[in-house]
């Protein structure tokens, strides 16, 4: 289960970086020195990238011995991992690194006590022991399978590179105002009120538009938090309204919840979502993201946000308000920090201000299509859902006499039985090689059916085949009509009868836009509605019809019995 060559780390006395992987694996266990196989290559053609040698820098890993298959989890509990984990401490106790990369999951949760390298990648924290800084990044051989995220990997070992000149953590300062006083507010007011810029950010119960609260950020080290109550509002409605261009993250949320929550936002100037988009459209534009790359601040989103009520009973109830507060007030001042970075960086592109620009001024009219919506015919949605219905009750009613039973369409149990089991048809697998009757695996097996028709001799093999093709082609179908009712008729609509949906300026990596359902979580995604025409009958058929054929095959089934 677990190599018996010890594979030692490798320790340069004077080196300010440590670096911390997993295990060993082949090629480091054949050759007796860690990160040396393709992963360590990957990760040594990086640092190189950025003035960095193997010689510069000292490898460890959490365990020296290689464990089957290179399954980390094998060591779990064992004497070897007991062994690596300890010296690994006084590898650390003995160095004088100014910075530790944890390369992987392992290392971060023996390190940190943190859960999940995706989010915390990037990230500046403390060891859980003896107070040194750490800095996750991906495990190189995660990299080298997933090529899509070298950028990200790239710009870790950046940090870690940069970060090797001193050890201190060097937090930005920020300075929190939450639920202010009126002597505070009248005090200060002016500062906001007159600055150029401000960085804005909402909380809100989630699938509702109830706001909670308000954060200002004057600059990357100062915000404001104004719970959304009658005693601030006058306060809230004076900042939107002030003359300092507002800076949002992802404001055509914002900006809409404020709008139906009656609050005018004058001069939304700058979103840095769509900043992000004009510089890197290839990239991710989360926040936390962009706080990974562009702040100091280390991940944080799983502080506040996981709080957020989804009810206003919760709300009154349950939270930690000022938990959230601080969130907020985080939110914005990171808002400003990263928007001053863009915007360096804009400033030297060539391209992205004029895609900037351009998507910007487009954005009030995304804002505009999304809010006017559609206007709804309910008597014919009515009808449409009735007719739909009754078309798929006579369509699965003859998949179930095919099947012999009851056969739900999206069942990943029911679809596989009737498919493989009792048709014998040729089994589809997905990428990893799990069993699968999705679309694409449906299609082929259509066109499976009819080659085998086409070779059969006698009619009574050909209407067996025939049969096998008609439930192929029911199930796609039914599959159709099913998403046609939950994912276009039946969502629920405005009290107004209006249809409404959030476009999504930036939403993809080729420039289009994204649409999903309006911010109180009514409406559709319109982009992805079928356009074929639905063939409707004029009149809903009181009648249940049997499908002719369908007697047919099933006289043929019991004559042969
Ligand atoms: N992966 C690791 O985690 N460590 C090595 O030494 C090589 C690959």
């Amino acid at each position: 289960m677990i190599g018996s060559t010890k594979v030692p780390n490798l320790i340069r006395p004077n080196s300010k970086i440590l670096l911390v992987g997993e295990s060993p694996g082949e090629d480091e266990e054949r050759e007796g020195e860690p990160f040396i196989g393709r992963s360590g290559q990957l990760l040594m053609d990086t640092l190189s990238r950025f003035g960095i040698s193997r010689s510069d820098i000292s490898l460890a890993n959490l365990c020296q011995y290689r464990p089957r298959g290179n399954k980390f989890e094998l060591l779990a509990g064992t004497d070897q991992l007991k062994e690596g984990e300890k010296e690994l401490r006084d590898i650390i106790k003995n160095g004088s690194y100014n910075v530790i990369g944890a390369l992987g999951n392992e290392p971060l949760r023996y390190l940190c006590a943190k859960y999940g390298i995706s989010k915390y990648r990037g990230s500046i924290i403390p060891s859980i022991f003896l107070e040194r800084k750490v800095v996750p990044a991906f495990h190189p051989a995660y990299v080298a399978r997933n090529e899509g995220e070298y950028p990200t990997f790239a710009a870790d070992i950046k940090r870690i590179v940069d970060e090797s000149e001193q050890p201190s953590l060097n937090y930005t300062e920020r300075n929190y105002y939450i639920e202010p006083s009126f002597e505070w507010l009248e005090l200060n007011k002016e500062r906001y009120i007159n600055a150029a810029r401000l960085a804005c950010d909402i909380e809100s119960i989630k699938n509702t538009t109830t706001i909670l609260c308000h954060s200002f950020a004057l600059s990357p080290n100062e915000s404001i938090c104004l719970p959304h109550n009658d005693m601030y509002m006058p306060y809230i409605f004076e900042l939107y309204r002030c003359n300092a261009a507002k800076i949002f993250h992802f404001g055509i949320f914002d900006y809409e919840m404020l709008y139906v929550n009656g609050i005018e936002v004058k001069d939304y100037i700058h979103d840095t979502y769509i900043l992000q988009h004009a510089l890197q459209p290839e990239l991710p534009r989360g926040l936390d993201y962009l706080t990974s790359i562009h702040t100091r601040e280390p991940y944080y989103k799983s502080e506040g946000r996981a709080d957020i009520p989804d009810n206003t009973k919760a709300w009154s109830d349950k939270v930690d308000k000022n938990k959230l507060y601080i969130y907020n007030c985080k939110d914005s001042a990171v808002t400003y920090e990263i928007f001053e970075k863009l915007l360096k960086d804009l400033q030297e592109d060539v391209y992205a201000p004029a895609t900037y620009n351009y998507e910007m001024s487009i954005l009030p009219m995304a804002l505009e299509i999304g809010r006017n919506g559609m206007l709804i015919d309910q008597k014919k949605k009515e009808y449409m859902e009735m007719a739909l219905a009754q078309k798929w009750e006579k369509l699965q009613f003859a998949l179930n006499m095919i099947a012999g039973k009851e056969a739900n369409v999206n069942s990943p149990k029911d679809m596989p039985a009737l498919l493989y089991d009792k048709f014998k048809l040729p089994t589809r697998r997905k990428r990893g090689g799990g069993i699968t009757t999705d679309e694409d695996a449906v299609v082929s097996l259509i066109t499976y059916c009819k080659g085998y028709i086409d070779n059969l001799k006698t009619d009574k093999a050909k209407l067996q085949w025939e049969v096998k093709l008609e439930a192929c082609k029911l199930i796609l179908e039914i599959r159709g009509i099913r998403k046609l009712l939950s994912s276009y008729i039946k969502p629920a609509i405005s009290s107004d009868g209006r249809l409404r949906s959030t476009y999504n300026v930036g939403g993809t990596e080729t420039g289009r836009w994204s649409a999903f359902k309006y911010i109180d979580k009514t409406g559709i995604n319109p982009q992805t509605m079928p356009r074929e025409e639905l063939n409707l009958p004029d009149e809903l058929d009181k009648d249940f019809n049997i499908l002719k054929w369908i007697s047919q095959i099933k006289e043929e089934e019991e004559s042969e019995v």
